[in-house]
């Protein structure tokens, strides 16, 4: 930080300092979009959009773009969260076609998380998660990878926490194997095939 900052005079482009990136709650950049600062990214509420259609008639977004900035902000402050970004974009449209700011929008995303997480993440990332600690302790068995995380993932939408789903998985494959078994492939087709024919002419004793 230079010393200018650092006792106080700071040098202000609009709402940010250009010298420490310190930011004030005074002149953002409402040009860009008309709800969220292009500097700063602050957020304005209620909403100062004029929609026509799906198009905002004074700063020129499109919903589809606003909608991409807020799931943008979301990722970035959630990235310990793996989200699922269809179902996401889908409740922030919802709202936002409702007429939400994007700070509204958002809030009520974060009252929807909280009542019902598994609406919005990324189940089959998570079950990918969970197998990777605990193929492991499974070594050695013939298990059918896709059949396991199918498990998982059916597990985790009916709201079990990741450790109960592992558990269950576990106890499954022990009380049910062969639901999980990696059975070989059927012979049949490859003997009556072209190859299969030439494998059966070789093993055949030879003429002299
Ligand atoms: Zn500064
Ligand atoms: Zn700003
Ligand atoms: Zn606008």
């Amino acid at each position: 930080m230079g010393v200018k900052c650092l006792i106080g005079f700071h040098s202000w482009n609009g709402c940010k300092c250009s010298g420490c990136g310190r930011t004030r709650n005074s002149e953002h950049d409402w040009s860009k979009n008309c709800d969220r600062c292009a500097r700063c990214a602050d957020l304005r509420s209620p909403s100062q959009h004029l929609w026509q259609g799906e198009h905002c008639s004074i700063c020129q977004i499109t919903l589809p773009q606003e909608v991409e900035q807020v799931w943008g902000d979301l990722r970035d402050s959630l990235p310990e969260v793996p989200l699922g970004a269809d179902r996401c974009k889908a409740f922030l449209l919802g709202s936002l076609k409702g007429g939400c700011s994007l700070e509204v929008a958002i809030e009520e995303f974060a009252k929807a998380f909280q009542a019902t997480p598994n609406d919005f993440r990324d189940l089959a990332r998570i079950a990918d998660t969970i197998w990777e600690q605990i193929k492991d302790s499974l070594k050695g068995l013939p298990l059918r990878v896709s059949a396991c995380k199918e498990k998982l993932i059916a597990d985790l939408r009916s709201g079990m926490s990741f450790q109960s789903a592992a558990e269950s998985l576990v106890k499954d494959i022990a009380a049910n194997p062969h639901r999980y078994r990696d059975l070989p492939p059927c012979y049949t087709p490859s003997c009556f095939s072209p190859r299969g024919n030439v494998c059966l002419s070789m093993i055949a004793p030879r003429r002299r």
